[in-house]
């Protein structure tokens, strides 16, 4: 995308503590936006380029953080409760309620503040197992979420938040626009303790593990993902921002590579030796899932372009440095 200056516009990022918010208020700095992150955290892995950013949990009712709200030009939806399949998988009620407040509590603060444009992140989560159970799926098609059956509650709340944007936007006229995130990856994203994906985890392991050791993998690891470096997830975001399409739209590469694949390059970019796969039972969520891409390059004008073999690299080179 052409780089304009913002000429002085407000942007808030919730979740801005997070990945994918730390790299989106990055860019929009160097757009020239104002911007104003909100987290439960403050960003683990350095400091914000944020004006302002704010401790503040989300879930609480809005009139402790509507006041933040106002002026506000753009509002980026990125706060969730998430975590990759393992997390997902483990827990289903708290993930529900705390993100369904989360949404109805950003939308509704975002109504009242009139802001020019909404977007919010939704997941290939919301698309069935029944679209999704060979390894070689058909790509995902934005329409076949419907009938629906999410196979976690997570994907189930994403789906109801994608409902109440479209209600938001017919009954208040406020300027939603959903893009439904597939696996995204990079420096900066969550790499330990339970809730990291699985670029990341493979990472970690593979930079943990001696020559010559067994680096686990749940299931037979021929299930199959697409996995998106986090700076086209931006710029996929900023092109929707600036366009007037609704969505849903897919966001993700559509570069289909099995596990043990996508391990057995990391496992060569690390240079390490004699290092084996060991298939351990585990949660692997979907088989086969890719997204079609199709309506994202016809309304955005683009697609994702960043090689998995190289995105992996360069994931492959931040997590060992966190390690030291
Ligand atoms: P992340 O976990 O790194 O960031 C989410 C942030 O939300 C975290 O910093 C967390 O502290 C914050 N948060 C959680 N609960 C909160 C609360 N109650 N109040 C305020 N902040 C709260 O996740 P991410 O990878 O940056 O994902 C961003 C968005 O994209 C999320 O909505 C996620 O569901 C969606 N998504 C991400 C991916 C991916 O591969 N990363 C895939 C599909 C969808």
């Amino acid at each position: 995308m052409e780089r304009k200056d913002a000429g002085g516009r407000k942007a808030l990022v919730t979740g801005g503590g997070g990945f994918i918010g730390h790299h989106l208020i990055n860019r929009l700095k160097q757009e020239g936006f104002f911007v104003v992150g909100i987290d439960l955290k403050q960003p683990e892995f350095g400091p914000t380029r944020a004006d302002l950013f704010y401790q503040q949990d989300l879930r609480e009712p809005i009139s402790a953080y509507c006041d933040l709200f106002r002026g506000v030009d753009d509002v980026y939806h990125l706060a969730s409760d998430m975590g990759g399949i393992g997390y997902i998988h483990s827990i289903a009620a708290p993930i529900f309620t705390n993100n369904m407040r989360i949404d109805m509590n950003v939308l509704e603060a975002s109504r009242v503040a009139n802001v020019r444009r909404f977007f919010y992140s939704s997941s290939a989560c919301v698309y069935s197992e029944a679209r999704t159970s060979e390894a070689l799926s058909a790509p995902l098609k934005e329409e076949w979420a419907y009938p629906a059956e999410p196979m976690e509650a997570y994907g189930w709340e994403k789906l109801m938040a994608e409902r109440l944007c479209e209600y938001y936007r017919a009954e208040y006229g406020l300027s939603t626009c959903t893009a439904r995130f597939q696996t995204m990856y990079g420096p900066l994203g969550t790499w330990t303790g339970g809730r990291e994906k699985f670029p990341a985890a493979i990472c970690r392991k593979v930079a943990m593990a001696s020559e010559g050791s067994e680096i686990e993998i749940w299931g037979d690891g021929e299930q199959t993902r697409t996995f998106c470096y986090v700076d086209d997830c931006v710029e996929g975001v900023r092109r929707l921002m600036e366009s007037k399409f609704a969505g849903p739209v897919n966001l993700g590469s559509a570069e289909l590579i099995s596990i043990n694949d996508a391990a057995w390059l990391v496992i060569k970019a690390s240079g390490k030796r004699g290092l084996r796969l060991k298939h351990i039972p585990g949660p692997q969520g979907h088989r086969g899932r890719a997204p079609d891409n199709t309506l994202c390059r016809h309304v955005l004008g683009w697609g994702p372009s960043l090689p998995v073999y190289e995105g992996l690299g360069k994931t492959d080179r931040w997590v060992p440095e966190r390690l030291r």
